[in-house]
Order: C-alpha cells, then sequence, then structure tokens
C-alpha cells in the first residue's frame, strides 16, 4: 500500500505522521524542534522524524513516495531550501534542507512553506475539499496564509506567493514581528489581540467578567471570557475579526476565491460566532457580487494539517 510521509518543522515543536492516500492518519508524533539550539540540531531532529517515519512504514510494507517537510519562511520549493531570514528559528535561512537530508536518508525529500502546506492539506481532505480556488489563514502569533487557484498551489515568481499576513492595512502603521509596518499580522495577531482586549476590558469597568491582573491576560483567556459572553472580548474579537476581514477582501477582489478558510485558536474556540463576524465585517469591506457565493468556513485538520500537507505536497488535485 501507498503511504505519505509529512514533516512539520515549528519553531516550537516537530509534527510529522504517515497517511494514506485517502488522508486519513496511519500514525502521528511529535517531539521537540529545539529550534534555538541552530540548524545542525533542526537537520539532526529533521533526520530522525524522517528515519522514524521510514522504518514504520518498512515495517508495515507501506511504500513512501518521498519526504514532504513544511518548514517556516520562505522555502525554494524547487531546491528545498530556505531563503531569507526566518524570525522564529534563528540561522535558520540559507539551509539546504532537501541535499543534506537525500544524502542521509537515500529517498526523495521534498520542502514547502509551512502555511502553504497547511493550506494545501484542508484543500486535499479538510473544509475546503471540493473546492479549486481558496484563500486558506492560520491566526496565531504570526498570520499564514496559503491560496490555491484553479487547483495548485499559487507559490509565485519567486516563492513568496500567499503571504497573507504580511498584506499592509495601515499606511506607517505598526510595527509586524517581519520588520515591515502595517501588516496585517501586526493588527490581527494575537500580540494585538491581547492588547485590545486589556483596553476594552479596561474600558468596560466593572462590566467585565474579567477579575484577573491584565498582565495575565492571554488570548486563551480571552477566547474563555468571549465563550462566557463577556462584553469586552466579545468587542476584542469582533475588532480582530474585522482587520482580518480587510486582508480578506484584499484578496477577494484580487482572486475572488470561492471559499476562505481560517484555521488557529480564535476559530477552533469561538466557531461559527467567529465566522459570523468575518462575514459581516466582510460586507463593509468586499464587493457583495465577490460575496455571493464565497464560503468562510472553519479549519478542520487543526495542527495535524502541516504535516499532512506536507505529504502530499507533490500530488495533484
Ligand atoms: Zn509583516
Amino acid at each position: 500500500m501507498k503511504a505519505f510521509a509529512g514533516i512539520d518543522l515549528g519553531g516550537t515543536n516537530i509534527k510529522y505522521g504517515l497517511a494514506d492516500s485517502e488522508g486519513k492518519i496511519l500514525t502521528s508524533k511529535s517531539k521537540p524542534a529545539h529550534a534555538d539550539k541552530g540548524r545542525s540540531e533542526i537537520l539532526k531532529r529533521l533526520e530522525e522524524c524522517a528515519r522514524e517515519l521510514l522504518e514504520y512504514a518498512f515495517e508495515n510494507k507501506l511504500n513512501v513516495p518521498y519526504v514532504g517537510i513544511g518548514s517556516p519562511g520562505t522555502v525554494d520549493a524547487d531546491r528545498g531550501k530556505i531563503l531569507g531570514v526566518s524570525p522564529n528559528i534563528p540561522g535558520w535561512g540559507g539551509t539546504n534542507i532537501s541535499t543534506r537530508l537525500e544524502e542521509r536518508l537515500k529517498t526523495k525529500v521534498y520542502v514547502g512553506n509551512d502555511a502553504n502546506m497547511m493550506a494545501w492539506a484542508e484543500v486535499l481532505f479538510g473544509a475546503a475539499k471540493g473546492y479549486r480556488n481558496v484563500l486558506c489563514t492560520t491566526v496565531g502569533t504570526g498570520i499564514g496564509g496559503g491560496v490555491i487557484m484553479d487547483g495548485k498551489l499559487v507559490i509565485g515568481s519567486s516563492y513568496s506567493g500567499g503571504e497573507f499576513g504580511h498584506i499592509p492595512i495601515v499606511k506607517d502603521g505598526k510595527r509586524c514581528n517581519c520588520g515591515l509596518k502595517g501588516c496585517l499580522e501586526a493588527y490581527a495577531g494575537s500580540d494585538n489581540l491581547i492588547a485590545i482586549a486589556k483596553r476594552e476590558i479596561k474600558a468596560a469597568g466593572s462590566r467585565s467578567k474579567y477579575k484577573g491582573s491584565l498582565n495575565e491576560l492571554t488570548v486563551r483567556k480571552i477566547l474563555d471570557l468571549f465563550k462566557a459572553h463577556d462584553p469586552a472580548a466579545l468587542k476584542a474579537i469582533e475588532k480582530q475579526a474585522g482587520y482580518m476581514a480587510t486582508g480578506f477582501a484584499s484578496v477577494i477582489h484580487l482572486l475572488n476565491p470561492e471559499a476562505i478558510v481560517v484555521g488557529g485558536g480564535i476559530a477552533e474556540v469561538c466557531g461559527a460566532d467567529y465566522i459570523r463576524l468575518i462575514q459581516k465585517a466582510l460586507k463593509q469591506y468586499a464587493f457583495e457580487d465577490a460575496l455571493k457565493g464565497l464560503k468562510v468556513l472553519k479549519a478542520k485538520l487543526g495542527n495535524k494539517a502541516g504535516f499532512i500537507g506536507a505529504a502530499f505536497q507533490k500530488e495533484e488535485i
């Protein structure tokens, strides 16, 4: 039987596993990335993960065509090489993952951008299955994105396509983690969500259910407050959804997708309520005709999307 091997490198953890041709997970694991220890340590870890998967496949008589890896940063997907700088993994830029691992594993290795891999998984097996023109996004500290047009992942002319989080929404605005100013990520990412929620809680005074110290406020706590119908948390999430909608509107007017997938903690916890807030805000920013057939969907595959997409990165739909 054929099986697909994928590895998702994150700043904190590496998630990896095997799936059958239908995307059903056969085995999956996670281990610390030790990203702070630098390039050679991470490469060693990636190799260990790949070996574990290949051994599992061998023992279970599974035929693995290649090992797929998803990595943060701009990835030269033709050479399996990291370009430029990756803020979460110091010294990662310039690493040639494919060359190094193919030598050691004697198996073909392909590398793609992690957010693109997630997007690909959601289109192949997740929320956007059956759609061919899709924007997939994931919101955390950073905001990742992937665009699929006509059934193909859009990586662009120099591998920077789909960088949804870095669409500028404010001229000379807040400084973003990427070094630029005014990016969507600087407004809709979790750092700013916490800042907004602090202001809203202060403004709401005794009407807010939050009684702890504002310095200890986390995204998790904001989401719990939202679920408990706290007026300050509701306003904060509504503002975050509004920022997301401005970014979505740019993509809608440029590419007119059939579906937008939203992943990450906020969508996961707030579900349909959050999707409704986005849809409401979109009416303010996007053409009615472009919104008519548009589906806004909650991501389905959670934190497994990264390795699943990586595993299938050379497959077609
Ligand atoms: Zn940015």
